[in-house]
């Protein structure tokens, strides 16, 4: 392969994701289909009630098993955003960070403080995209973690 080409991107779901999906969808489809064989010959509602409610398991079921994909495949694009997003060096001579500067990623103390919402499990750098938007009160790394909050996995605070 041509060392100048482009990396290739890992793929954006595991196997394990696919495979977790592919089960639940399949197990989903098999209470669905099975609930409805059960009432395609019942006449009085009350002998319908258990097939019906076993094809809503299988609907819910197949429904919960695209949700878990979509939470996994959000999680890993906002994984790539960040790295894709990485530091970018001031200028020589220019002061003041912009909103595409941030500091390195060490565990040291930020004089500015860190971001959490209220009863919220982590805290972050006052940049993170997690953040944006948010009216989070500033604390530091001391009073978040008295709080029982955990660094943001993506911007690493
Ligand atoms: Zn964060």
């Amino acid at each position: 392969m041509n060392s100048l080409s482009a990396p290739v991107a890992a793929p954006l779901w595991s196997v394990r994701a696919h495979l977790v999906h592919g089960v639940l969808t399949a197990l989903g489809a098999v209470l669905f289909l099975a609930g409805t064989a059960v009432v395609a010959n019942e006449k009085v509602y009350a002998d319908q009630e258990p097939g019906l409610a076993v094809a809503t398991v299988g609907v819910v079921l197949g429904g919960a098993a695209g949700l878990l994909l979509l939470v996994h495949g959000r999680r890993r694009v906002a994984v790539r955003r960040d790295q894709s997003l990485s530091p970018i060096p001031a200028a020589p001579g220019v002061t003041g960070a912009t909103s595409r500067t941030r500091p390195a990623r060490t565990r040291s103390a930020d004089p500015a403080g860190f971001v959490a919402g209220e009863g919220l499990v982590h805290f972050h750098r006052r940049d993170c995209s997690m953040a944006e938007g948010r009216r989070w009160p500033v604390t530091d790394r001391a009073g978040h973690e008295r709080a029982g909050r955990r660094p943001c996995g993506v911007c690493r605070p």
